[in-house]
């Protein structure tokens, strides 16, 4: 966009190279501008009347359903992902519309059971293009939906888009068109997809220190090891000496996101003022991202990283849910597969459709759909239903 732009297309101070409507790509079906909102605004309100969001609030975080009222689920996970990059969106004068519906939509495609139920679909799926949580959220808001007369999907904009599509295989890049050739070219998405993909991982790294000590998963002393999580407790239980185990707990994960938050904000102000990126089309050509940690901050987030994947994500409670959940998983896709009938009946047709047009790998990937769709409770219902003779309906 060489065009420059008056102050009226850069509401409330937004930086010169933040996303605002007027630069927009727009939408793969035109539509008129609405009246009294912003198109990202839209964009973020689609996403909230969305069937796949409303379904969030019955998907794994790293704890299935049904093991407890308190812990995190996508739905919960999404709106804390959306409160940090807001945060951190007007901190650094960028657009928190467009951020807020990236945040909200980021985890859209998740299947039921968290990682483990999309490394099981992924299995299922090989010699059928394979399946890429990423990839799915963009297909839910591209085709999945489907509630607007004039297009199939939410038709978002493409800067919602492309902050939705964070990771991709280059195979799947060139298939894409538009929205992959940043994979293909090694060029950058806005700045408020940047931001938004490590607000995700600051809110992940401290909720999850979060639930898993409520779990009793892990406990204090093992996170102490941890600096990014010691300072904090430390300063606490200094400043606070008698506050009780739970207080101190939700106070360190306070800190602990506010700091990292912190330390993102004024890295990359500083980064955006060397660079000085003029426009969005200047940030989407950089080499590297200009939404960062400093060197310090990556590292001590990186032992956090570690820590929770060798002591919660692979603790033997959590991978005994998961190994039920890859099971759930993997015999309801064979049975889906061999038999599409035993499917509801408009599943069928898309299954039959997407057979005529695809062959056997459209035929995969409608099951997919349809069990990347369910929620935790329905997979296990439906697994109850397929396979157990004593369940009747
Ligand atoms: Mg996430």
């Amino acid at each position: 966009m060489n065009t420059r732009l008056s102050e009226v297309d850069y509401p409330h101070g937004l930086a010169p190279y933040a996303t605002v409507d007027a630069v927009s790509r727009g939408r793969r079906y035109p539509e008129p501008a609405p009246r009294y909102r912003g198109e990202f605004q839209r964009d973020r309100d689609r996403i909230i009347h969305a069937a796949a969001f409303r379904r969030l609030e019955y998907k794994t975080q790293v704890f299935v359903n049904h093991e407890g009222d308190l812990f995190r689920t996508r739905l919960t996970h999404s709106i804390e992902v959306a409160q940090i990059a807001r945060s951190i969106a007007r901190a650094l004068r960028l657009n928190e519309d467009l951020t807020e519906a990236i945040a909200l939509a980021h985890d859209l495609g998740h299947t039921p059971f968290g990682h483990a139920g999309q490394d099981a679909l992924n299995e299922c799926m090989q010699g059928y293009g394979g399946f890429e949580h990423n990839l799915q959220s963009l297909r839910v808001v591209d085709k999945l939906e489907e509630k607007y007369a004039d297009f199939p999907g939410l038709n978002l904009s493409f800067e919602t888009r492309e902050g939705i599509l964070k990771h991709c295989s280059l195979k799947n890049a060139a298939e894409l068109g538009d929205i992959g050739a940043r994979f293909l070219n090694k060029q950058q998405p806005g700045l408020e997809a940047q931001l938004t993909n490590l607000a995700d991982e600051i809110a992940y790294n401290s909720h999850d220190v979060d639930d898993g000590l409520r779990a009793g998963l892990i406990n204090i002393q093992q996170l102490q090891e941890i600096p990014l999580f010691n300072d904090q407790y430390e300063e606490v239980r200094q400043r606070y000496p008698d506050l009780s185990q739970r207080r101190v707990i939700h106070e360190v994960v306070r800190r602990l996101i506010n700091c990292q938050v912190v330390d993102l904000v004024q890295t990359s102000s500083e980064l955006l003022r060397q660079q000085a990126p003029p426009d969005l089309e200047a940030v989407r050509g950089q080499s590297q991202p200009l939404i960062a940690f400093s060197d310090g901050m990556r590292e001590r987030n990186l032992e956090l990283k570690r820590f929770l994947r060798t002591q919660l994500y692979r603790h033997y409670r959590v991978h005994r849910m998961s190994v039920k959940a890859l099971r759930v998983i993997r015999e309801l896709f064979a049975a889906f597969f061999d038999d599409p009938r035993l499917l509801p009946a408009e599943t069928q047709l898309k299954v039959n459709d997407l057979r005529q047009r695809k062959g056997e790998a459209g035929q995969a990937r409608a099951v997919a759909d349809y069990i990347a769709g369910m929620t935790d409770r329905y997979a296990i219902k439906e697994h109850q239903r397929v396979y157990n003779p004593g369940e009747l309906t």
